[in-house]
């Protein structure tokens, strides 16, 4: 059984505690996690402080070209990365899986190592010249789920690192190995020091957003937990980016066609088994194509098959966790005792494994749980609405803010009630589409700050303005 180590310094530590990591389709023990002590931390981070001066005075040229060679180094191991991926998380090798997101951490390493925040001039005149010039902060924390694992650490890391900060990475004790595979291959590149990976038991991330040494942190995960993030980085006035929970709608417009838009429909809802913060979790559907939008879902779904994610022809692999598994369970039941109509699925599959298949809730109302909260599980409610004017107050009934969509065959119409969807990214016949050069973050509940693109890179800087 291989046994993991954190990455502290370069060098891989040994650590007396562990935690077994099991397959969430078979319950088959993957790996030994390793399990961080409060001094393994604290050596994490002086490790990090140790290599921030070097690293941040070296030219942004030499670290572009750095970071342009962690992306060939993944791409160099994105199959057994991807094949560990789909052993711990649980999601298909193929398809929108474990290759797909291992493409999409190379993708996104590669394109962020080409970005630059050179010197703005201001002002520049016989009253004299003003630069902006933006700096590195220093080491930041990065704390991430276990939903897209490997992505959100390479979202999380490489910006930081590219801009000259050094980083101490925390994953969810769900999926720490990938991670932590994913880290010894940064370190084959980078000096010792630049990123370093502790794990835990879920007990060490407010050591990591107190520490007194941490100058940011960016967190994906929860709301719950982004909260407590913000609360406890006050003493120190850490910057924060937090990324967190979406109850994404979706407003299916009169004029739409049913059959065109239910393959998109679909993989909006249920990518990674709906376990996504920018899936598609309520759908609005106009009464006069209700029932021919639910049919068309319903036979889309029927054609997926559900199973273990090492096996060639599965297309979606089961929920990652008994604690998600069970949330699942309880909204759909909730749902269903509050009228909801069920189209496919509605129960959990038998065992071994976290199983769910694809479900949809037709006749669903704002006061089930299915709709009012975050399933992150393959269920989706289908709400009918008469009026776009409700359909938009209810769409915005939420206090959570991540994504929206709008589907229809007229842009522009789409895009006139796009605007009123109060959500930090709106598609038009598509949903949750990320991609490296375009900013994302959630307004209201769903987070603070941006990722991704120009504006995710200002977020691991602060602002030296130079007069002279
Ligand atoms: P979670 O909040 O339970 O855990 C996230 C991370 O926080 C884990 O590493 C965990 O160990 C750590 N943590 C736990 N307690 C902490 C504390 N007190 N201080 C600091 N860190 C602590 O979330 P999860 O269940 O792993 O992930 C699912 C959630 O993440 C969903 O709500 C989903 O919508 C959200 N998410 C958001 C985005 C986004 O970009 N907005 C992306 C992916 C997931």
């Amino acid at each position: 059984m291989k046994e993991y180590g954190l990455v502290i310094d370069g060098r891989s530590i040994a650590t007396a505690r562990q935690k077994p990591v099991t397959s969430p389709s078979t319950g088959a023990l993957v790996g030994l996690s390793p399990l961080a002590t409060t001094a393994d931390l604290d050596k994490a981070v002086a490790a990090a402080n140790r290599a921030f001066p070097a690293w941040a005075a070296m030219s942004s040229s030499e670290r572009a070209a750095l970071c342009g060679k962690l992306a060939e180094t993944i791409e160099a191991h994105a199959e057994e990365l991807a094949h560990l991926l789909t052993l711990e998380q649980g999601k298909p090798l193929n398809g929108l899986g474990s290759r797909f997101e291992i493409g999409g951490a190379v993708a996104w390493t590669r394109y962020t190592a080409s970005l630059d925040l050179p010197i703005e001039i201001v002002q520049d005149g016989p009253e004299g010249r003003v630069e902006l010039h933006r700096k590195p902060i220093g080491v930041v924390a990065a704390i991430t789920p276990w939903n897209w694992p490997v992505m959100i650490a390479c979202w999380h890391i490489i910006p930081a690192i590219r801009i000259g900060n050094t980083v101490v990475i925390k994953p969810s004790p769900n999926t720490p190995l990938s991670t932590i595979r994913l880290v010894e291959l940064l370190n084959t590149v980078l000096p010792p020091g630049v990123v370093n990976v502790i794990a835990d038991d879920n007990d060490l991330g407010s050591a990591l957003t107190t520490h007194k040494d941490i100058a940011k942190v960016t967190f994906t995960g929860s709301t719950a937990t982004g909260r407590k993030v913000m609360a406890s980085a006050a003493d120190t006035l850490k910057r924060l980016t937090l990324e967190l929970g979406g109850n994404d709608a979706g407003i299916v417009l009169p004029d739409a066609d049913p059959k065109a838009i239910a393959e998109g429909l679909f993989w909006g809802a249920f990518i990674n088994s709906g376990q996504t913060c920018a899936c598609l979790k309520r759908l609005y559907v106009h009464d006069s194509i209700y029932d021919a939008v639910c049919e068309a879902l319903a036979a889309y779904a029927g054609q997926i098959k559900l199973g273990d994610g090492l096996a060639d022809d599965s297309v979606l692999g089961p929920l990652q966790n008994a604690q998600q598994f069970a949330i699942v369970s309880d909204y759909v039941n909730d749902a269903i005792e509050k009228g909801g109509r069920v189209l496919t699925g509605g129960r959990p599959a038998d065992g071994p494994g976290y199983f769910y298949p694809v479900t949809l809730i037709a006749d669903v109302k704002h006061g089930a749980k299915l709709v009012d909260l975050e399933q992150f599980g393959p269920a989706l409610p289908i709400i009918r609405y008469y009026d776009i004017e409700e359909a938009i107050a209810m769409a915005n009934d939420n206090p959570s803010g991540l994504g929206g969509s709008v589907w229809s065959s007229d842009t522009a119409r789409a895009k006139a009630v796009a605007s009123r969807m109060e959500c930090g990214s709106v598609w038009i016949n598509k949903h949750g589409a990320v991609q490296p050069n375009a900013p994302f973050g959630g307004i209201k509940q769903s987070g603070v700050g941006i990722e991704f693109g120009v504006d995710g890179l200002k977020e691991f800087t602060v602002i030296q303005t130079v007069f002279s």
